[in-house]
């Protein structure tokens, strides 16, 4: 029991790929939503066609900017990151015709200028990768996730948190006796958010869930969170409008 206090489900998902299409099906037939991220030019990984990205966008499904071509924030220069998140957005915005508000920063790398650069290009939210986070207050610019949709060894998972210095994560992995299956580590990072009123926000790759079959692991985590009485189902963006942000 929860006390009756409102909790949230988010869900986000990186790199714009076609696959993307029936990982939303599949969010969808379980009432939860969330935010896309596309890199309208990144030349490795095939994207979602504009009409696609329309679609979702019609369906519920929030679309936000993982930049023009994909690079580490933390790694260019100030006129060149503030050239991918302005350019990405306008472009993003052009298909779509509406307010692009979401941005995700590249393979999760950002610093003080990149979050700055963000807010000053007219974003609410910069989702990271910072991990095993459930509470309710966040830093919008440095938006956090429960977990990455993923069989990580127990290994990888604290060696994650660690290099990003995310010792609040870290420790509530530890508290959710430091699962590395995906399955498992959802669940109880599901139960943390609930129990708390807090924010459960699974991420993760539509190409990564096919190379690794974890389509099934999926449809197992949708079964435990979807529908259920008094938690929210929201996007990236919906989200960060709806909570308090950190002081
Ligand atoms: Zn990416």
């Amino acid at each position: 029991m929860n006390g009756g206090q409102v909790s949230y489900v988010t869900t986000s998902w990186d790199d714009g790929h076609p696959l993307d299409m029936r990982l939303a099906e599949v969010l969808a037939k379980s009432g939860v939503t969330g935010t896309i991220y596309v890199p309208l030019s990144y030349p490795p990984m095939p994207r979602l066609s504009d009409a696609e990205l329309r679609e979702l966008a019609r369906a519920g499904f929030e679309i936000g900017s993982h930049t023009m071509s994909h690079p580490r924030l933390d790694q260019v220069s100030e006129q060149r990151c503030r050239q991918e998140l302005v350019d990405s957005k306008h472009a993003l915005e052009d298909i779509l015709g509406s307010a692009v508000t979401s941005l995700c920063y590249p393979c999760g790398k950002f610093n003080a200028r990149a979050r700055r650069l963000v807010r000053e290009s007219g974003y609410a939210v910069g989702r990271t990768t910072v991990s095993y986070r459930t509470g309710l207050q966040f830093d919008p610019m440095a938006m956090p996730v429960a977990y990455q949709l993923r069989d990580h060894s127990g290994a990888v998972h604290a060696r994650h948190a660690i290099r990003e210095g995310n010792w609040r994560g870290f420790a509530a992995w530890i508290r959710c006796g430091c699962a590395s299956e995906a399955t498992a580590l959802a669940s109880k990072l599901f139960a943390r958010a609930r129990k708390s009123g807090g924010i459960y926000h699974l991420w993760g790759h539509s190409w990564e869930i096919e190379e690794a079959g974890l389509w099934p692991k999926l449809a197992a985590i949708l079964a435990e969170i979807a529908r259920q009485p008094d938690v929210r189902y929201v996007t990236n963006g919906q989200l960060a409008a709806l909570v308090r942000p950190a002081p």
